[in-house]
């Protein structure tokens, strides 16, 4: 890395910590920069962008870097807006990559010397068309032409963006009004309050229909990625048909709307059914997966999908079909496959032959068969391995306050019960599905069984996860392990 890279980079990352979350006294920032820029060559120019830095901070860069100082007006939503035009405190608008106004509370334009909110029209983002985003920042025009020579309007900008927040979570960070608008304007959902309460922050929407589960799930996903994973998101459709305006209020009281509806297995078999019909090559089709069962429904859920097919399963024909379902159901997984290589994956065969919701065909006319001990042992020997390794490495990951206590729960009820399962296969219980095998481990006293059933509640977002980095997030994985080491000393 070259020295005037370094620099660069080092000014980033220095300026991008005076407006981080955890801002640091900014003339200290400068200083403890000016110290490290001091071992390199000096710059030649500083330019700062992103967000509107006061004069005071300004002074004090070209101070310690000994060099002039200018200034870009960007936007993430549509790159450089203006140019810093040196010493007049006021910027030339990028005519080219974006239409600025300055404008009233009711959205009108206003005139030169009358101050207002900057609304930008990018013009070169042709990935995400917005018109008129009201960025937060404040500005005012200036008449006349510049002492540079240059024409084209002038703005004068008035105060550092105040990005407009929506909502705010237990965890100190917002859901910023932009961030809400282009979520929903990808998932084509017509957002028009936002209320929290408590840990529950409801999304209401004006559209034709309620939230498909691909828009509750995303968005879901989404929120509590910005606002933290403690939180439950919800949506709920609101009477008055599809409205563009989005407003945000005080918490009032809101009705608990029950747990997203997924497809019946009963809805899914019928519309697999319709679809398959006719296909020669499909010996047997079958759904399994936690989605299967009410009681344990969560935005994690998965139905699986296996079809038994002669011929290649890799085909394009049926690589097309595969993703045309998947395409219908969000949460499921069209696997293709035939009946050798289902032989060679027992635990597969064995979930497939005792928690089947027959979609078509027959699995044992299709050449399924019941595995063998010998090898449900030597797979279970390898699965034990790598699951041993997986559950380790995230538990000693080098930083478990940064990491998601709910995907630990999941995680460790996932191998947990894996663990249980091939253990009982194993001395021939002929279990597979996660209520009868946490039911089974439980009566018959298996160490961790109520670990992992708890490692279940938390992962299904049943029971509420607790802080990243505590010992009951580690216990989740330590009981997983548990497991899995109790499984070895079977095997
Ligand atoms: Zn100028």
């Amino acid at each position: 890395m070259s020295s005037q890279s370094t620099l660069t980079s080092l000014v980033q990352h220095a300026l991008g910590r005076l407006h981080g979350p955890s801002m640091p006294e900014p003339s200290c920032a400068v200083s403890r920069l000016g110290r490290w820029c001091g071992r390199l060559s000096p710059p030649r120019l500083v330019i700062l962008s992103g967000e509107h830095v006061t004069p005071g901070i300004r002074a004090r860069i070209a101070q310690t870097f000994g060099c002039p100082v200018t200034a870009l007006y960007t936007l993430a939503e549509s790159g450089i807006a203006g140019h810093e035009c040196d010493g007049t405190d006021t910027y030339h608008v990028d005519e080219a990559s974006a239409f600025l106004e300055v404008v009233g509370d009711g959205g009108l334009p206003l005139p030169a010397g009358v101050p207002g909110d900057i609304a930008v029209t990018p013009l070169a983002n042709y990935a995400m068309p917005l018109i008129r985003y009201v960025p937060g920042d404040k500005g005012i025009w200036v008449d006349g032409p510049c002492g540079c020579g240059r024409s084209g309007p002038r703005l004068r900008l008035l105060a550092a963006r105040s990005e407009r927040v929506v909502v705010t979570g237990p965890n100190g960070r917002d859901l910023r009004m932009i961030d809400l608008a282009k979520l929903c304007r990808q998932l084509d959902l017509g957002v028009t309050r936002v209320v929290r309460e408590g840990d529950e922050v409801v999304l209401e929407h004006r559209d034709e229909r309620p939230a498909s589960n691909v828009q509750r799930t995303v968005v879901t996903a989404a929120v509590r990625s910005l606002l933290g994973a403690d939180l439950t998101v919800r949506t709920r459709l609101v009477a008055g048909g599809p409205s563009a305006a989005m407003t945000h209020t005080a918490p009032a009281a809101v009705e608990r709307p029950g747990v997203p509806a997924l497809p019946t297995s009963e809805e899914i078999a019928t519309w697999a059914r319709k679809v398959l019909v006719g296909e020669r090559d499909v010996r047997a089709a079958v759904l399994t997966g936690s989605a299967l069962d009410p009681a344990s429904v969560s935005r994690f859920s998965d139905i699986d999908m296996t079809v038994v097919v002669v011929g290649d399963p890799y085909s394009e024909y049926w690589r097309s079909q595969a993703t045309a379902m998947n395409r219908n159901i969000a949460t499921l997984r069209v696997n293709v496959t035939q009946a050798e290589a289902v032989a060679r994956t027992p635990l597969v065969a064995c979930r497939l032959l005792s928690e089947r919701h027959l979609v078509v065909g027959s699995l044992e006319q299709a050449g399924v068969v019941w595995p063998t001990m010998e090898a449900l042992a030597a797979e279970g020997r390898f699965w034990a391995q790598t699951a041993e390794n997986i559950l380790w490495t995230r538990l000693t990951s080098a930083d478990r306050t940064r990491t998601d206590p709910l995907r630990d729960a999941w995680l460790a009820s996932r191998f947990g019960l894996d663990a249980l399962r091939y253990k009982f296969l194993c001395e021939g219980i002929r279990v597979t599905s996660a209520r009868s095998v946490l039911g089974l481990a439980t009566e018959s006293g298996v160490p961790h069984a109520t670990g992992i059933g708890h490692a279940f509640a938390v992962g299904r977002e049943h029971q509420p996860p607790p802080m990243a980095g505590t010992p009951e997030a580690d216990r989740f994985l330590l009981d997983a392990l548990s497991c899995v080491r109790w499984l070895w000393d079977f095997l």
